[in-house]
Parts: C-alpha cells; structure tokens; sequence
C-alpha cells in the first residue's frame, strides 16, 4: 500500500485522514446556499429567520412574512422576488412560478407543497396572505401588508375562515 504525501503530512499533524475529510466536506455542505422558497414567494435567504418568528425583505419594499414557510426547491432564485397585491394570481409566490415558467427555471414543492392548510386536501387550493393567528382563528386581509401567513387553503376552507 502506497500513501500520500498529503495523507503523510495529515498523520505528521496527528489527524486521521477520515475524520478530515468528513470535516472538509461538511464545512462545504453548510456553505451551499438553499434554493428553497418561502410560501410567502421569497427566498430563503431574504429572510430573518430565529425561534419564534420570521421577518423577509426580498428587496426595497418589505414583504409581512412572519414564519418561514419552505414551499418550493428551485434552480434559480431570481424569478422569486415579486410583489404580492393579493392572493392566488396577484400572490409573489404565484407571480414567481410564472416568471420560472418564462424562464425555464425548475421547480418542485417541498414538503407539504400546496396541501390546504386547514383540511390537507391537494385539490382546487390557492394561495392566501392571511391575518389573525392560528390559535385565534385566520382571517382575510384586504392589504397584504396587514397579512403576516402565506397558506394554501381549499375553497371550502377558505370560505369557512
Ligand atoms: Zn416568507
Ligand atoms: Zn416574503
Ligand atoms: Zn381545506
């Protein structure tokens, strides 16, 4: 068997060379920036995220996000730093999808994707911006800057609200 001269110098040091590998690559790992998208429609990293809450700020304006929620996994981020005017279509996370479409970026949902937040269903949900709380009740917003939850409900569910 044949050693290194790398591999000599690492024994010379007094580490093995396994666990220094390891080591190295996980220090690599924890550099990859996620491509993971919010249910709000921003990225990850545009977010403050620590124990109990969340804050976003995808560019000058600010977005109310108040829980980082990772919706979608993405190969490009910069489709996903839109304006939400409202729910379903007028929603960031719904114009982001569109402009990924335009631009050929891939995408796929994450966790529990689009399933009602409510009732689970995966059928006929939409994407709201929703204010209140959960243990209180959520309630529709008018202005999405009010809104501090971006869930996915169903019809039935968002009509029960
Ligand atoms: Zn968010
Ligand atoms: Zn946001
Ligand atoms: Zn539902």
């Amino acid at each position: 068997m044949t050693t290194s001269s790398a591999e000599r110098l690492l024994k010379d040091l007094g580490l093995d060379t396994k666990e220094a590998t390891e080591r190295l690559l996980s220090s690599r790992r924890n550099k990859v920036i996620t491509k993971h998208i919010c249910s709000c429609g921003h990225p990850e990293g545009r977010h403050f995220i620590d124990a109990e809450s969340a804050s976003c700020k995808p560019n000058a304006m600010d977005c109310s996000c108040s829980e980082y929620n990772p919706t979608l996994k993405v190969t490009d981020l910069r489709p996903f730093l839109q304006k939400s005017r409202g729910s379903g279509v007028d929603h960031a996370l719904v114009k982001g999808l569109t402009s990924a479409f335009m631009k050929e970026v891939e995408v796929e949902w994450l966790g529990s994707g689009m399933d009602c937040k409510k009732c689970g269903t995966k059928e006929g949900t939409t994407i709201y911006i929703l204010g209140g709380s959960e243990s209180a009740g959520l309630q529709m917003v008018q202005d999405p800057l009010w809104g501090r939850w971006n869930y996915f409900l169903c019809e039935p569910c968002a009509d029960n609200l």
